[in-house]
């Protein structure tokens, strides 16, 4: 099946069940990519901590069989190329993967072996929770209001890969059409790119970010846009988001409008409000009353923004967890780089993957192994038993290196 992948020998296949439910195994068969720069360091870590938490939650009744899959560096050393069809393959076949930060190739053909992951497997969605930990030194006055998840679309916008250089052949061909065909004024020396937005891509986001409100007895989903400058794109991608509301969820959901005009702006038990936002509000929104924000959607562009800033908020990136999900596959991952400076120094934290580790693990329904590694966390930081970036800001912390940090939080498993 695969050209160089050796699958375990034990462990089984998570399956797709009718309306794209899993049907997940005691011993599941997990994909794994180590990553670039510090991924083995927090790999290590995270690997350490997931296992420990499965073990303890299901006392040995439940185990993650890991197999490891190559993307970035690793990859080009065993095959030579920097994303193999094998790695695509092992994600399609296993459903469920997670990977360490990746170097982003210069000259390789790739814009980001990210997105070129996002784009082949249409994980079309990218899930990022933002929430407070309590301890961690964040830069704002009430870090604990903070409680919110990011759905940010994954494959279109201005990441579609559709821009041509300045003075290019084809910038020329296309500013000329712009111009002459449908009367557009661009001007002649410039570089051009395209914004495609469907109606396809948003309404199975949007539709993805109500579903998770609703099995997540969340109480609002937000719809951020830049609608009152770019219409028929971002304005569009507002539309189709009340319109798949009440196509596909009419019982559960209500605008902010009817909430105002029939409820008194107070929301019926049961029932998730569907509101919007402009980009620009929305950034200091999050910072002023981020507690009335819960689940929020938005095209690609804002929705990159809109998750470093939320994650600053609450701590910064090495905090911050994250997913790329779509309907066959998910791929859970760190936020941040590889920051090689720190690479094989066993120093970075390594709570972002980790938490990426407990998304995966609520993605299979093993809730009792993700609350554990939660409080295991939480218990740690408390103790302020830290690595170096955190114990940089917060006074009397203990300074732990990645390992020993894992290790806390294994012994603090509740
Ligand atoms: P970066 O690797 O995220 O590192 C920037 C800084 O963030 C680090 O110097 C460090 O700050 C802090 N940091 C990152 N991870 C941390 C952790 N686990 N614990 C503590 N601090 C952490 O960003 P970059 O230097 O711009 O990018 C390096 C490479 O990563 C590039 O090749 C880029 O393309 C790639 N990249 C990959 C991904 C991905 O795979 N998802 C995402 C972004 C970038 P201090 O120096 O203050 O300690």
């Amino acid at each position: 099946m695969f050209q160089k992948l050796s699958p375990p020998t034990s462990g089984e296949t998570i399956h797709m069940e009718t309306g794209n439910r899993l049907r997940v195994p005691d011993t599941p068969i997990l994909p794994f990519i180590e990553g670039d720069g510090i991924g083995p360091d927090i790999w290590r870590a995270c690997r350490e901590v997931l296992d420990a938490a499965v073990n303890k939650a299901y006392a040995g009744k439940r185990k993650i069989h890991w197999f490891e899959i190559y993307a970035g560096e690793k990859a080009q050393a065993h095959y030579g190329e920097w994303l193999p069809e094998d790695t695509l393959k092992a994600i399609a076949t296993y459903r469920v993967a997670i990977k360490g930060p990746l170097t982003t190739p210069v000259g390789g053909g790739f814009r980001s072996l990210n997105v070129s992951l996002r784009q082949l497997l249409e994980l079309y969605a990218c899930v990022r929770p933002i929430r407070y930990f309590t301890g961690v030194p964040a830069p704002v006055k009430e870090p604990e209001k903070v409680d919110f998840v990011i759905f940010r679309e994954n494959t279109e916008d201005v990441y579609s890969g559709l821009e041509w250089k300045q003075g290019s052949n084809e910038a020329m061909r296309l500013i000329h059409f712009l111009n002459n065909e449908l009367k557009a004024k661009v001007r002649e020396d410039s570089g051009v790119g395209i914004k495609p937005i469907s109606i396809t891509a948003s309404k199975r986001l949007i539709r993805m970010a109500i579903q998770y409100a609703i099995d997540h007895q969340r109480s609002s989903v937000t719809l951020v846009h830049k609608g009152n400058i770019m219409k028929f794109t971002e304005g569009a991608f507002k539309e189709w988001g009340y319109e798949i509301a009440k196509e596909a969820f009419p019982q559960q959901t209500i605008t902010e409008d009817e909430l105002w005009q029939n409820h008194d702006g107070k929301a019926p038990a049961g029932k998730i409000v569907i509101k919007d936002r402009i980009a620009d509000n929305m950034f200091q929104q999050l910072l002023i009353r981020p507690h009335e924000y819960d689940v929020i959607a938005s095209p690609n562009l804002n929705g990159d923004y809109l998750s470093d800033a939320g994650a600053a908020q609450v701590g910064g990136l090495g905090m911050a967890p994250g997913a790329n999900i779509g309907d066959q596959a998910a791929l859970f991952e760190a936020t941040h780089g590889t920051a090689p400076k720190y690479a094989n120094q066993d120093k970075v934290n390594p709570s972002s993957l980790i938490l990426s580790g407990v998304m995966m693990l609520e993605h299979l329904g093993w809730q009792e192994a993700a609350d554990a590694v939660v409080q295991g966390l939480q218990k740690t930081i408390q103790q302020k038993r830290v690595t170096y970036d955190l114990a940089r800001h917060l006074e009397g912390a203990t300074l732990l290196k990645c390992s020993e940090f894992a290790t806390a939080i294994s012994n603090n498993l509740a």
